[in-house]
């Protein structure tokens, strides 16, 4: 990782130190473990994922690694257990191959370990292949602790490319709510006086406007969207927390992951967010277009009405009022506005959503 000093907070910022997207990025893991100086590495992988990508990595790189770990539940106590697993061993960096559990549970061993960790995604489903994030259910209820951020991304083209269209989808979605994220979060600037960090915002909002303008399909913006994740991950790790890319279109997804309502990924649900609190900004602010955003998101054929993942409006609506109690510090539209019920029962039938 890089170390920034951020004279304005006077806070180090740790960003990735590599980042590689090409066709044969899963090739050159070895080249980077030399570069970091690893001798023994554990692997980190999902079932699917090794048989993948995972196996033929391994391969590559056998005189580095020293064990393998699979990971199929994203839970603190995954981590844990590798930990302990590990014992006394000199493990000095982690590779993890596969998508967001896997990469999750290895960012934490590896921040817990203080090694260097080389992340290999298999799935470009979210923001989380470069942000300092990692997202865990406990006990049915979503918790996202602040770790340190990977220290190389090799993000490998044609292992994203075969990976389910649905993913690319998720991640689409998830990039997106970027542009609602950051209206949020200058709304919070200006009525709050919260910190607002222009790079951070920039580096977040650019490759979803990007997207949202492109008339291409997913698998043709692969790259694109990629690196929008991957900017999108950076900038949380600038920013020091998730606020440029989680604004009140992830309360909304939030509040379906507590109500258990649904079957959504995180990316379908933070898009439907999306839809709706952009609509909330554009009637308000008169800033943004809920109608370019659900457009974009019918052309990527994702999810942009509610029956589509499985919720009923009744479940819109009760996931929409509880939103408003979820980290209520995060200064949103929806703290602003306040919407009542009424008032979200009227953005639903003119967006469509339900
Ligand atoms: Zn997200």
């Amino acid at each position: 990782m890089i170390s920034l000093l951020s004279t304005a907070m006077a806070k180090s910022v740790e960003i990735p130190l590599i980042v590689e997207i090409s066709e044969n990025a899963r090739k050159k893991v070895g080249d980077v473990l030399e570069k970091l100086k690893v001798s023994s590495a554990i692997m980190i992988t999902g079932r699917r994922s090794y048989e993948v990508a995972g196996k033929k990595i391994e391969e590559k790189i056998s005189d580095f690694v020293s064990d393998k770990f699979f990971v199929e539940e994203s839970k603190i106590d995954v981590a844990k257990n590798v930990i302990v697993s590990i014992g006394y061993s000199d493990v000095d960096g982690v590779v993890g191959v596969g998508g967001g559990k896997v990469l999750d549970v290895a960012k934490v061993v590896a921040s817990e370990l203080k090694v260097p960790f080389v992340s290999v995604p298999t799935a470009p489903s979210h923001d989380g292949i470069a942000s300092p994030v990692a997202s865990f259910r406990e006990n049915g209820k979503a918790v996202s602790i602040l770790v340190d951020p990977p220290t190389a991304v090799l993000a490998d083209l044609t292992i994203l490319r075969h990976s389910p269209i649905r993913l690319l989808r998720s991640g689409y979605g998830d990039l997106i709510s970027n542009v609602v994220a950051v209206k949020d979060w200058k709304l919070a600037k200006d009525k709050v006086g919260e910190d607002f960090n222009e790079v951070a915002a920039s580096m977040a909002i650019m490759p979803a406007n990007l997207m949202l303008a492109s008339d291409k399909s997913l698998r043709e913006n692969l790259e694109m969207l990629v690196r929008g994740l991957i900017l999108s991950g950076v900038a949380i790790a600038i920013a020091g927390s998730s606020r440029p890319a989680s604004g009140s279109e992830h309360k909304f997804s939030h509040a379906l992951d507590i109500l258990g309502y649904g079957n959504g990924t995180h990316g379908e649900q933070v898009a439907l967010g999306t839809i709706i609190m952009e609509y909330l900004h554009e009637k308000h602010y008169g800033e943004g277009d809920w109608v370019l955003v659900k457009e974009s998101l019918e052309r990527v054929q994702a999810p942009t009405m509610a029956k589509e993942i499985g919720l009923t409006k009744e479940q819109v609506l009760e996931a929409l009022v509880f939103a408003k109690n979820i980290r209520k510090k995060r200064y949103t539209i929806l703290e602003d506005v306040n919407p009542s019920k009424d008032e979200f029962e009227l953005v639903l039938r003119k967006t469509g959503v339900a």
